[in-house]
């Protein structure tokens, strides 16, 4: 089991009011799952992902990552597994704006200490797949909206990690962009990757083989298709 979760709790605090926004979540994801997380705004959904991708710690619970327990790791060694293992697209991209698109792209793979060559040709290789190879040179500054958004996928996807996680990755993109995106992910996950995606968009759950749905800190519905089904209808 690549994600092992129980009784997980997150509680905010604003002043001296206590507001939890996780209320006891168990999950199990199992290597090579696609799982969509749907919910309505408020639910839990990022700050479990939050969680599971070890950005933050949970408040109570117990998370084992790839057979780690993950709350007996201090800061150093979570973000060693975040460089090692885990590859985000969040809402908040986090481009270097000094940097141009293929040194953006580049950079988890210099983390993961991969030889230059091989960073350059991989990157490029992703960008060319994401449709932004003719602008490598350019900053993140003069990209629009959506293009930045596929910068911020091509560098997630291209040290090809164990563990995937986005929050809503296609939100700033067109229908058809984001189709080609969804394309991605589906290829990267039948290569091994386990995604986990939370989205509002059943057009993109429905590339997933799995998904659950949050309420007020709780999941509250879990389903699986058949391997079959999972591909779309184009
Ligand atoms: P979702 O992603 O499903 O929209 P979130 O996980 O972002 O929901 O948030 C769940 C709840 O927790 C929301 O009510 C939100 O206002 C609250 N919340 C999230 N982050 C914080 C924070 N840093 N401080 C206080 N409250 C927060
Ligand atoms: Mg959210």
């Amino acid at each position: 089991m690549l994600i092992e979760a129980w009784g997980l709790r997150k509680s905010y605090w604003t002043g001296p009011t206590e507001f939890s926004a996780l209320r006891g979540v168990d999950l199990e994801v199992e290597q090579g799952e696609f799982l969509a997380i749907m919910g309505p705004s408020g639910s839990g959904k990022s700050t479990l992902l939050h969680l599971l991708g070890c950005l933050d710690r949970p408040s109570a619970g117990r998370y084992r990552l790839d057979g780690l327990a993950v709350e007996e790791l201090d800061d150093t060694e979570l973000s060693c597994i975040r460089n090692q293992k885990i590859g985000f697209v969040f809402q908040a991209f986090n481009l270097i704006s000094q940097h141009d698109i293929l040194e953006n792209v580049e950079l988890p793979l210099v983390y993961a200490e991969v030889a230059r060559p091989v960073r350059r040709e991989r990157s490029l290789d992703i960008l060319r797949r994401v449709g932004l190879e003719r602008k490598a040179n350019r900053r993140p500054t003069e990209l629009s909206g959506g293009e930045v958004q596929r910068v911020a996928i091509a560098r997630a996807l291209v040290v090809e990690p164990l563990l995937l996680f986005g929050d809503e990755p296609t939100g700033n993109l067109d229908s058809q962009p984001g189709e080609g995106i969804m394309k991605l992910f589906v290829d990267l996950n039948r290569r091994g990757t386990t995604i986990v995606l939370v989205t509002h968009d059943p057009e993109v759950a429905s590339y997933a083989q799995r998904t659950i749905h949050m309420r007020d800190g709780y999941v509250v519905s879990d389903s699986k298709r058949p391997l079959a089904a999972a591909a779309p209808v184009a």
